[in-house]
């Protein structure tokens, strides 16, 4: 089941532009980037509380985060709640007729594993479910 929000996914036209806000005027600490190929973006992590702050740079115009920026500006771009056993809960919520964006988990940052619900299952919130890597 839902564990916990793991992190609000925030598009960004710049990682360099945006993380003084985060980092300075906020005071979150810093976790570092990294690149996450499959979906052409590069990623910045900023720890709160529990959670994190995860913004998306694309690293390619045809990312699907440079579609989100093209059409909506930036912003929240996704919500990521943790999951214990996310291909169970992927099975539970195919059964439950909810629509997936992914039906089988793929590679996210910091290895997890990750899918995302499609935005229409939740009243337009492109939903990610995480299950840490060694989770
Ligand atoms: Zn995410």
């Amino acid at each position: 089941m839902t564990k916990k929000i793991s992190h609000l996914g925030i598009a960004v036209e710049s990682i360099e532009a945006a993380a003084p806000y985060y980092r300075d005027i906020l005071g979150m600490a810093f976790e570092g980037t990294e690149v996450v190929a499959e979906q052409k973006v590069r990623v910045a992590f900023f720890v709160v509380g529990e959670s994190r702050i995860e913004l998306l740079e694309p690293t390619d115009e045809n990312s699907p985060v440079a579609r989100f920026l093209a059409k909506n500006g930036s912003g929240i771009h996704h919500v990521a709640y943790e999951v214990v056993d996310l291909a169970a809960e992927l099975a539970r919520l195919k059964a439950a007729g909810v629509r997936l964006v992914d039906e089988v988990p793929r590679l996210g940052a910091h290895g997890a594993r990750i899918a995302f619900l499609h935005p229409q299952a939740s009243g337009g919130v492109l939903t990610e479910l995480c299950q840490p890597a060694g989770g």
